[in-house]
Formats: structure tokens, sequence, C-alpha cells
């Protein structure tokens, strides 16, 4: 076993301190690799918090995850000791069922394993994340990364950045489409650097006009503060897609009068409770609302080499990992710009 350093909760509301705790050996088909930064997403306070049920504690948390490879199988051909590398929400999946077949294994119908509070695919081995010093994962989830970008700055790409770029791709946004990005968070602003990257016209619906700056700096061409009834409804039938990072409650009935025939209104926010939907907001204009989840091991690996190429990283805030729970508070209140980052070497 791999003696391994991490940040662990060890019950529900415990809240995060140092664990120590074994990871498996190298096995044929395993990297193992060093962490060197880790992103915080929500959903790492939503589960160490118990909130979603079913969680598996101890847990480490984690899903955003960056480092350099320090030992391979003796069956890996992709990846060799020194290699730059990250893993994201997912560490394996069933492989046979058929969205595994098509490579969205993130829709695994016999269940995917999660980077933390999962099971491996034999249903009884516990998974921890990346707030921790080293991590072993089979070759087919670890993801190639560039030395051309911020290492740092990359690390959120593993779950904010395809969270948004997989569904801007799925259908198709680009030139001559108007995309609305509802929410400017850690998934909002990733959300406008695609959809300008992809040559959309990109507007910020938000309910701050604090964050316009912000916007306009990230690359948006408009921005609407959705607390003025006069700004909604200049923009009624305006747009051809809404990307909704919200994961607060809110109206989507108000969000879709925006669409125009045949618009879509995709989620990739989740507010924790149910809302009331309107088939008359459907109805007239042909629309839809649907939602996405992350994205393939392939598609990963094409967005992390699009981000190469076009030079695309996440805005950061760099912490140490005794801080934490203030960087959780700090989250909560949407008081980042736009994610922290764990720096690993804090670990001691
Ligand atoms: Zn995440
Ligand atoms: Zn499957």
């Amino acid at each position: 076993m791999i003696a391994t350093k991490g940040y662990a909760a060890q019950t529900k509301d415990s809240g995060l301190a140092p664990w120590n705790f074994d990871r498996r050996e190298v096995g044929p088909h395993d990297v193992q690799f060093d962490i060197t930064y880790c992103g915080v997403c929500h959903s790492d306070l939503h589960q160490i918090n118990g909130e979603w049920g079913g969680e598996i504690f101890p847990m480490v948390p984690g899903h955003e995850i960056v480092g350099r490879v320090v030992a391979v199988g003796s069956e890996v051909t992709r990846f060799k000791v020194g290699d730059l590398a990250g893993t994201g929400c997912m560490v394996d999946s069933c492989r046979n069922c058929e969205s595994c077949q098509k490579g969205l294994e993130q829709y695994c119908l016999n269940g995917n394993t999660l980077t933390y509070n999962s099971l491996e695919q034999d249903h009884k081995t516990p998974t921890y994340g990346g707030y921790s010093n080293t991590i072993v994962v089979n070759e087919d989830f670890v993801l190639h990364i560039s030395e051309k970008l911020d290492l740092a700055a990359t690390a959120p790409l593993l779950c904010a950045g395809i969270t948004t770029y997989s569904p801007l791709r799925h259908w198709k946004v680009g030139k001559g489409h108007k995309l609305a990005v509802l929410g400017l968070g850690g998934l909002g602003h990733m959300g406008i650097k695609f959809g300008v990257a992809f040559g959309a016209e990109v507007t910020v619906l938000s309910t701050s006009p604090k964050k316009e700056e912000d916007a306009r700096k990230l690359g948006a061409h408009n921005f609407i503060v959705t607390s003025d009834p006069a700004q909604l409804k200049s923009a009624m039938g305006y747009f051809d897609f809404i990307l909704d990072t919200v994961s607060a409650e809110h109206d989507y009935n108000q969000y879709l009068a925006l669409l125009k025939t045949d618009g879509v209104h995709i989620c990739v926010g989740a507010p924790p409770t149910p809302s009331a939907l309107t088939a008359f907001s459907l109805i007239p204009g042909r629309k839809s609302i649907a939602g996405s989840n992350i994205g393939g091991i392939a598609e990963t690996q094409e967005m992390l080499d699009f981000c190469a190429e076009n030079n695309i990283v996440s805005d950061i805030e760099l912490i140490d990992i005794k801080d934490i729970h203030p960087a959780y508070e700090r989250m909560l209140k949407g008081d980042v710009r736009y994610r922290f980052v764990i720096d690993m070497a804090t670990l001691k």
C-alpha cells in the first residue's frame, strides 16, 4: 500500500482535518501522480456536509486534480514518470454499457466510480480525492496536461471547465449564436471563456451589477442585470442558448422567455429544491430545457488540448490547505474570483 497524507472529513459536519490513509499499489494499468494542485468545487462542501445523502466517511474531497507522474504500471503506455497528469470527477466506469461504449462515462448506466465519496467497480473499496499528496488512477481515467499552461490555473478545468465545455460542444454553440451565461461564478466564468472562444456573442445574466466589469474583462460582449425588469424585457426572445450555472433557486420560466424559437436552456447548476415549470414556457417557441453533467474522458482531453491551444485557464486564488474552511465560507458568499485552488505543497 502507498502511505498517503490528506485532509478528510471524519463524519458529516465534522469539517476537514489532516488524515493519513493508504492508496492501492500501482497495478499494471495504473498511473500514480503526486498532486501539486487541487481545485475547490462547491460540490466538495455539499458532500463533506452530508447534504446529498449516502456519503462515505472518512471523506477526502477534491476532483480538480493535477500533478506529476511518479510511477506507472507495467502495461501503461500513454504516460511516463515525469509527465504532467490530471484527474477530474471520475476514476472508473463499467466500460460496457451503451454510454461507456460511446465515450460518455459520465452517464454510465451501471454507475461510474467518482473520484471521492464513491466505490471502485468492485463495489466495496471507497475512493479518496485530491485534497491529498498522491493518487493512483487507472490510466484510462488520467488526462494529459500541457506544460504550456499555468498548472494551478489548469486544475479547475477538470470540473468547472469540462462542465461548461461539454454542453456548448454538444449543442454546437458557436458563430452566429447568441449565448447567455446565467450566473458568474466558477462555472459561469468558464462558460464565458468557452462561449467567446467558440465564436458566440456572449451575454452575462447576473443579479449583481457589480459583476459587469469582471464579465467584460472575461470577454463577455453584453451584460444584463436580471433584477432590473426593463433590462430583462429588452432581452425577450433574444438568445439561442442559456447556459444556466446557478445552483440557488430561481424561476426557469422567467429565463425561458428570453430564448428565441427553438432555443435551449441548459442546466449545469443544480438548485437543491424542485422548481415549478409551466409547459407554456416551452410550447410557444418550441423551446427546450436540458441538463448536462461534466463530460466523457475523451472529451475532457479534447477540452484540455483546446485550452492549451487557445491559452485558456481558470481565474484562481491559490490557498494554503490550512485555510480551506475560510475558503469555503468565502465560496458560499460568492467571494472568490473565480476558483480556489489548494497549493498541495502546503500539505505537510
Ligand atoms: Zn466539481
Ligand atoms: Zn457504463
